[in-house]
């Protein structure tokens, strides 16, 4: 198997090339398919498996695709900063070759250099939920442009001030962006958000 053959777009294959990815993982064949299809993806796997590229080159792809809006297309919701940090360097490097924005909204930084981060536009946002959730609710990141959403080691999400983010965040949500869901494990309480936020997702794992 090979990136091209997963019907990836030559800018991406160049940015794999420059990375050294020279062929898909055995989660990026199963999910850059569905993903690039439209259908929403359940992914069951560890870090090291690749999800990341997984998700973010048909994010990359159908972004690129598409008009720009005025507020970010796509939300990447993480457990920690620096998770956060690493996935927006990802979504940065294999969207080199494309111009869309990548954003990280959290915590640790202060309110004001976030929003002039945000100032000139954005494309992809990669958050964690506290400091998103005070952004939206405070009218100066708008998401209802999202068409794509991934909930990122959901398995780590899964508490109780995450469980109130998601509920504050939803009205401000498109109602069914393409989303993608990402979790180590899958025990009950983790299907059932997986359940809540997922319409027939195509179930992947190694
Ligand atoms: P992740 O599971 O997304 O945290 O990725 C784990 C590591 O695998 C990262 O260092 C990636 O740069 C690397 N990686 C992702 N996809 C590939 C690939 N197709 N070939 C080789 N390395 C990869």
């Amino acid at each position: 198997e090979s990136f091209d053959a997963l019907g990836l777009i030559s800018p991406l294959l160049a940015a794999l090339q420059q990375a050294g990815h020279k062929r898909p993982s055995a989660i990026q064949q199963q999910a850059i398919p569905p993903l690039l299809e439209g259908r929403d993806v359940l992914v069951a796997s560890q870090t090291g498996s690749g999800k990341t590229a997984a998700f973010a080159l048909p994010i990359l792809q159908k972004l690129s695709q598409t008009k720009r809006a005025h507020g970010p297309r796509a939300l990447i919701l993480e457990p920690t900063r620096e998770l956060a940090a690493q996935t927006a360097a990802v979504c940065r490097m294999l969207g080199r070759q494309l111009s869309l924005r990548t954003r990280v909204v959290c915590g640790g930084t202060s309110r004001e250099q976030q929003l002039k981060s945000l100032a000139d536009g954005v494309d992809i946002v990669v958050a964690t939920h506290g400091r998103l959730l005070d952004l939206v609710m405070q009218g100066d990141l708008v998401l209802e442009y999202i068409s794509f959403l991934v909930l990122d080691e959901a398995d780590r999400l899964l508490d109780e001030d995450f469980s109130e983010s998601m509920n504050a965040l939803v009205p401000y949500l498109p109602e069914h962006p393409q989303t993608v869901f990402c979790s180590a494990t899958l025990p009950e309480p983790v299907m059932a958000l997986a359940k809540r936020v997922t319409r027939d997702p195509v179930r992947v794992e190694v």
